[in-house]
Order: structure tokens, then sequence, then C-alpha cells
């Protein structure tokens, strides 16, 4: 399998030296350059697969050229056996034929453990092969950075420095990772917000003379494509629990970087009957407001009681606007180059098939605590804040109430205590077993200046070989 940029300039690359690249030359994201396609019998034939096994069927077609199927197996299985849940991904109902795939019982309690887990194996895998070393670094506002720290934690080739605004992430975000004892973690407290953390590591990948060319930068956020794909797995898991393929699906899920939904929309390519993706955002709603009226501009962040979804744009947007130019890379620079400066549109024909692909909706916080309020009420069963935009989103734009409605439970609720607070509800989320010393353990991060050559300064002192 070979990949391709969204901007149609970088050379395409196999799957290992994607793995290893953050954004293509050419400033593009990578795309497979065709999809594997799965029959209906064929899919049928998985019913009743463990987790790990379906998630080897939907995948090795991805990684076939650089990994041998044993050694592939066996990372799955390792990669899914430090799940809470037997099922890895269960579903809870909500409702009649309204479902919630818990996708929050990996170690940091946020879906983000079913790529990160992989990645750090994967990662692992491919450099102990070619004998190199990476640096990840990247900047965190909570939950990738601690499921990066924890896929990790035990890679021997991996350094990892992960920058937090200093005294601005939850204290049970922040002790996520700053307790993972290791050798090779590293997390920066950065005097500084969000977008200073963003903008050093940005600058950093641009410039890594600071390495001394001693070793290379790595990406973890979802620009990395191998993030994309382990979050196709639990789509078809969710359906063939529910009687798919002979029943197509719906699927709510709640959206930051639209590389979640993005993950869906892929399992439909590759023959996953699929009716209905929904985008639920909060009100950082750039992606609600192209899908209702074709203007995709950047607005002023919001902070809002969902953090995880607080972007002003959505960098895997950019892989979908490939597909609806027809892949055509030069008119997606075009647009791209022309959205930093300012509101654009599509071509009314590609904007409409957008709207056929996928429905929207955006849920502000009071929405949001009514959601939580309502569903416990119903069900005594607490959503965290992001899976409660989820849901609320299914229920508004649902259109066939004989096809399975299937909200993705991004985070569990005890990540988010002071949004469930605000609900009025006197219950509190407890942390699950393996965590409930949280507050307990030890920390360990160093607070340095809002500075990029303090920080480059430090990473390059601190990672292994230095
Ligand atoms: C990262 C995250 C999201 C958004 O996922 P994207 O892939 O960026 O759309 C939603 N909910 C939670 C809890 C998250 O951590």
């Amino acid at each position: 399998m070979r990949y391709i940029s969204t901007r149609g300039e970088a050379p395409a690359l196999g799957f290992e030296d994607v793995l290893l690249t953050g954004l293509a030359t050419d400033g593009g994201l990578y795309v497979p350059e065709s999809l594997p396609h799965f029959s209906l019998e064929e899919i049928r034939s998985w019913r009743g697969l463990p987790y790990a096994e379906l998630a080897y069927k939907v995948m090795y077609p991805f990684v076939e050229d650089a990994i041998p199927a044993d050694d592939f197996r066996k990372m799955l299985d390792e990669t899914y056996s430090v799940f809470s849940h037997q099922a890895v991904a269960p579903l809870v109902q909500l409702d009649t034929n309204e479902w919630v795939m818990e996708l929050f019982r990996g170690p940091t309690l946020a879906f983000k453990d079913f790529a990160l887990q992989l990645l750090g194996r994967l990662l692992d895998y491919v450099l102990e092969k070619r004998n190199q070393h990476v640096v990840i670094m990247g900047a965190t506002s909570g939950d990738t950075g601690s499921a990066a720290i924890e896929g990790c934690r035990r890679c021997e080739h991996v350094d990892i420095f992960i920058l937090h605004p200093h005294q601005r992430v939850s204290e049970v975000q922040r002790r996520q990772m700053t307790t993972v004892q290791g050798d090779n973690i590293h997390n920066i407290a950065v005097k500084g917000n969000f977008d200073d953390c963003q903008r050093m590591v940005k600058e950093s990948f641009g410039n890594q003379s600071f390495l001394g060319g001693k070793t290379q930068l790595a990406a973890v956020n979802s620009i990395n494509w191998a993030r994309i794909m382990a979050q196709i797995v639990y789509y078809f898991q969710a359906s063939l629990a529910l009687g798919g393929p002979d029943r197509s699906m719906a699927f709510s899920v709640p959206t930051g970087n639209f590389g979640d939904i993005f993950a869906g929309y892929l399992a439909k390519k590759m023959g996953l009957p699929i009716s209905q993706l929904v985008i639920a955002t909060n009100r950082n709603d750039i992606l609600h407001r192209f899908m209702s009226g074709n203007k995709y501009e950047q607005h002023q962040l919001e902070h809002t009681l969902s953090p995880s979804m607080d972007i002003m744009v959505s960098s895997n947007f950019e892989r979908l606007l490939f597909d609806l130019h027809g892949r055509d890379g030069a008119a997606v620079k075009t647009l791209l180059e022309n959205a930093a400066k300012g509101p654009v549109s599509i071509e009314d024909y590609r904007w409409k098939h957008a709207r056929k692909l996928f429905d929207s909706d955006a849920v502000d916080d009071k929405t949001t605590c009514d959601t939580i309020r309502d569903v416990y009420e119903q069900n005594e069963y607490l959503l965290d804040p992001h899976t409660a935009i989820g849901v609320r989103a299914a229920r508004n734009c649902r259109r066939d109430s004989a096809v399975p409605m299937i909200t993705l439970g991004t985070a569990h609720p005890a990540k988010f205590p002071d949004a469930i607070a605000e609900t009025g509800l006197s219950v509190k989320p407890q942390l699950p077993a393996h965590m409930a010393d949280l507050f307990e353990r030890e920390e360990r991060y160093t607070v340095l200046d809002n500075d990029v050559s303090e920080v480059q300064g430090f990473i390059a002192k601190h990672w292994k070989n230095a």
C-alpha cells in the first residue's frame, strides 16, 4: 500500500515512512492511495471475532508491506489486552435502538488509547528494525498527551516530550501525564497557553537542527495516518455486534479534529453498511457551519465544557476535502491556502455531496449539561460532556428509528468532574479501580518559560543518547 499527500506534491511513501513522518513535505496529510474493500460475505464471516482479531482483518491491508502477519497479530493482542473490558469497546443501550459505544476502557480513559497504544508499539517495532530513534514532541490540552505517554512508556527507541500549558489543564489530566514513570518520558509545563505550546511544536518540526542531526521528530497527533487507521476497526465491531453487515448503522461522533469521524467515513468506503454519520461539535462549530452553509471560516476559539473538542480548524478535514475534490491535490492546496486567509466555499455540487455523506449539529454547554442530566435521570448512566454532545446530536439528527444509532463514547466522565458538577447532579464520577490512587502518585514535570529555544535546549539535553 502506498500513501499519497492531499496536496499532491510530496513523494508517495510506504507505511513505515508515513508512520515516522508528520506532515508531508508539501504541507499535506498522507492518505492511502486506494482503500481495501471488503464484501458483505467477508464482513459477515468476522462475526464473533475477538476485538484484536477483527483489528487484524481490518488493518492488515494497510501495513502488509511493512509487517509480517504474525508480528502484527502479536502487536494487536498486546495492544488491546491492556483495556479494562473484555469486549474492549462494549456497547451500552440507552433506548430502543440507541447505543453508546464505550471507547474509554483504555489506560487513560479516552478513545485516543485505541490508536496511541498501537502507535507506540508500531513505532518501536519499525525503529528496532531500522536501528533508528525518534523524539516525539507534542502539545496537549489534555487527552492526547496522556494517551501518547501511556502508549510510548515502554518504547526503547522513543523519547517523548509533551508540552502542556502550565496550570491550565485539569488536575486529572495533568496527573495522568506526570505520574507515569520512565526515563524516556518528559513532561514540560510551559508558562503560556495551549497555542504557545502548539506553536513551539510546529516551529520545531519545521527546523530540527536543535537535535544536531542525531535523531528526528515524530508526530502523535491525528495527522499521523496510523491513528486514523486504528479507529476504523471499532465501527466494524459495533456493526457486527448489532446485526451488521445485514443491516446498516448510524453513528454520531463527537468531533474536534475530524479524525474519529473520518475513520467512520473510511469504514463505509471499505464496505461497511453505514446509512448515517453525524458530525457532533460544541460551540467551536466550524464543521457544522460548513455543512449548513458551505462556508469554511475560522472563528475565535471558545472554551467549553468539552475541551478536547475546542479547536478553530479541523486538521483532518483536509483528508475529506481531498476526496470531495476528486483527489486533486492542487485544488486542495489552493483551497487551504485561501482558507488560511479568510472564509472559503467549495463548488455547490461538491458541497451537496458532502451533505449526503454527513449530517451535523452543534451543541452548547447548557444543552450538554441538560443531556447529561436527562440521560442520568432516564438510565442512571453518566455521560462525559463530549459523549453527551454526541448523544444530543444523534437525537436531533436521526433520520430512521429502525436503524441502530450508535454514539461514540469518547471519554470517561471521571476525566471531567467539573463539567459533571455543572449539571447540578449530585452524583460524583468515580475513577476506575486501576486509577483510584492517581492523587497519591508522585508527579514529575519541568516548568519552562514560554520560549522555544529554552524548550528545544531542554529536549536536546534530555533525550536518551544526548
Ligand atoms: C480527541 C477527542 C475528541 C475529538 O476527536 P477528533 O478525532 O479530534 O475529532 C472528542 N472527545 C474526546 C474525549 C477526545 O479526547
